[in-house]
């Protein structure tokens, strides 16, 4: 009995042929945006010590109590599969110094992460995320160039129809208080709470402003708004991010309850959602982390940056797949012309000309049909009597025009043609 063959593991996904150049084209369109803006590309490794996580984000967040890919290797070493790129950007900002070398380090990524949640349509178990991390400035100017870098990357994919949410979550001094307020607030509904609120009640109180329930946002209609416990300085930068997002004609709406679950949030908070998307409708959330470099070990450092899915930038864009299709196909006669025809081809590949051959040895009927099948525009036909007087013929696939050339002209006659 034959085995079934294995899958791919749940909530993961292949990314086939005819997905893969909408990937590239995004890609590029990102790499170029962050040369416009001056950010460098930073590349971390797939897995950290697990500390980077639970130091840096956040015992008691989801990410870091549920969702992440976690093992104690042959040599003891506890390590964890990335499942955010923050506290791995900021670790190695640290190690190299880079706030020593630069006062002001603005980074991008784009990369793969890992997170064991509940598989759905625009939710993974592997996915990607673009982002950026800009350390060194804690003025707001530095706010709105980050939502602003954001939104001209979903502008230029075509994404329609976004929103962006603000809020401050203040300093920390602010969010102790606002915490203590939440939780006396709270109190008298315990009872009616969720088990998932009841535990975060302890833990992580404002993450139960998050909450999806119906029952609980009624409850929390009349909690306290934080900006009520913002301190003057905290009322007075997020004055200044509103007023500079109005100055560059960047919409948004204010969103009390916007925390963020992560830990290391201080300040302005802000997540873009598309309305083009179900029920997975964020594509990208952001903040100020002033806490995250001291956490970490290094001098105070304030920073802020965002991270974009890019699986749902995809879905929420109408990009063609577009395939580069080849342009030669040379089709060989005979045995004896293969070392001509792979010949040929690597000097096309070397004028950046886009060939292939046939590695089948097929008839010459069933080369031209895969010439036509794969959309080159000309077929290079190598026979026996043109090996022996070194030439080829050069056929219009469109036209079905063809010509004989002698071998040495080739590439001087590839030059001229309309590729
Ligand atoms: P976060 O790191 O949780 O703030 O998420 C930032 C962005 O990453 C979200 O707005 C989504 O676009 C995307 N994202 C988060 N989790 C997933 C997931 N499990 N699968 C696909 N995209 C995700």
């Amino acid at each position: 009995m034959s085995k079934s063959p294995i899958r791919s593991v749940k909530g993961t996904q292949d990314i086939l042929p005819d997905q893969s150049t909408r990937w590239q084209d995004l890609e590029l369109t990102i790499q170029k945006i962050m040369d416009c803006y001056g950010y460098k590309e930073i590349r971390t490794p797939a897995f950290e010590h697990s500390e980077v996580f639970s130091q840096g984000v956040g015992e008691e967040t989801d990410i870091v109590s549920k969702e992440m890919y976690s093992w104690t290797d042959q040599g003891g070493d506890n390590l964890t599969l990335k499942p955010e790129l923050t506290a791995p950007v900021a670790r190695s900002f640290i190690q190299h110094n880079l706030g020593v070398q630069n006062s002001i380090n603005k980074l991008y990524y784009i990369d793969a992460l890992f997170r064991r949640e509940r598989p759905q349509k625009g939710r993974y178990r592997q996915f990607h995320q673009f982002g950026i991390e800009v350390f060194g400035s804690e003025n707001p100017e530095t706010d709105v160039e980050v939502i602003a870098l954001a939104m001209h990357v979903f502008h230029k994919l075509g994404l329609k129809e976004l929103t962006l949410q603000l809020n401050s979550i203040g300093s920390p001094e602010c969010r102790n208080n606002y915490r203590n307020a939440i939780k006396n607030f709270l109190a008298p509904h315990f009872d009616q709470l969720s088990q998932t609120s009841q535990d975060r009640y302890n833990n992580n109180p404002l993450r139960i402003l998050d909450t999806k329930s119906p029952d609980e946002k009624e409850i929390l209609k009349d909690a306290p708004n934080i900006s009520n416990y913002w301190t003057i300085d905290d009322k007075n930068h997020f004055d200044e991010v509103c007023n500079l997002l109005k100055h560059i004609k960047i919409d948004y709406q204010l969103s009390p309850s916007l925390v963020r679950g992560l830990d290391y949030y201080t300040r302005t908070t802000f997540e873009i959602t598309s309305n083009e998307l179900g029920a997975q409708n964020a594509i990208c959330g952001g903040g100020r982390y002033d806490g995250l470099v001291e956490k970490l070990g290094g001098k105070p450092t304030p920073g802020i940056g965002f991270a974009a899915g890019i699986e749902r930038l995809l879905l929420a864009s109408s990009s063609d797949n577009k395939i580069r299709n080849i342009q030669i196909y040379i089709v060989g006669i005979g045995n004896d012309v293969r070392p001509t025809m792979i010949n040929l081809a690597e000097e096309l590949r070397s004028n950046d000309i886009r060939t292939s051959f046939d590695y089948l040895r097929r008839s010459i009927k069933a080369q031209m049909r895969e010439a036509n099948k794969l959309g080159a525009q000309y077929a290079i036909i190598i026979g026996e009597d043109e090996l022996k007087d070194k030439s080829v013929i050069i056929k219009d696939l469109s036209t079905s025009n063809q010509e004989k050339i002698t071998l040495d002209l080739v590439q001087k006659y590839m030059k001229s043609l309309p590729l």
